[in-house]
């Protein structure tokens, strides 16, 4: 598969873990809104931040596999606004 520049998109590395952790499908939501616009949206502080889906909250795991992307493009139960949760901190 070849990037925007017409180069060959470099392969992930075995070890990759694809972000997975959102509600319903990315892109069945409204158009042009990410996941980074929807209130759903939480911040967990550790060492590092994580983005998760606050709607997908009972399949949460310390794992990569339960994280989304902010960039990803909104799904079906995206709602406008501020992130209403609280970020969560480690402590
Ligand atoms: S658009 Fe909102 S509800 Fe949908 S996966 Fe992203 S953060 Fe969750």
């Amino acid at each position: 598969m070849k990037d925007l520049f017409g180069y060959e998109a470099k392969p992930r590395g075995k070890h990759y873990v694809k972000p997975a952790g959102y509600v319903m499908p990315p892109g069945s939501g409204p158009d042009e809104k990410t996941c980074k616009d929807c209130k759903h949206l939480c911040r967990i502080r550790f060492a590092n931040t994580y983005l998760k889906c606050g709607l997908a909250r009972s399949a949460w795991t310390g794992g990569r596999k339960s994280d989304i992307l902010a960039n990803s493009p909104a799904c079906s139960k995206f709602e406008e606004g501020e992130h209403l949760q609280e970020d969560i901190q480690g402590a």
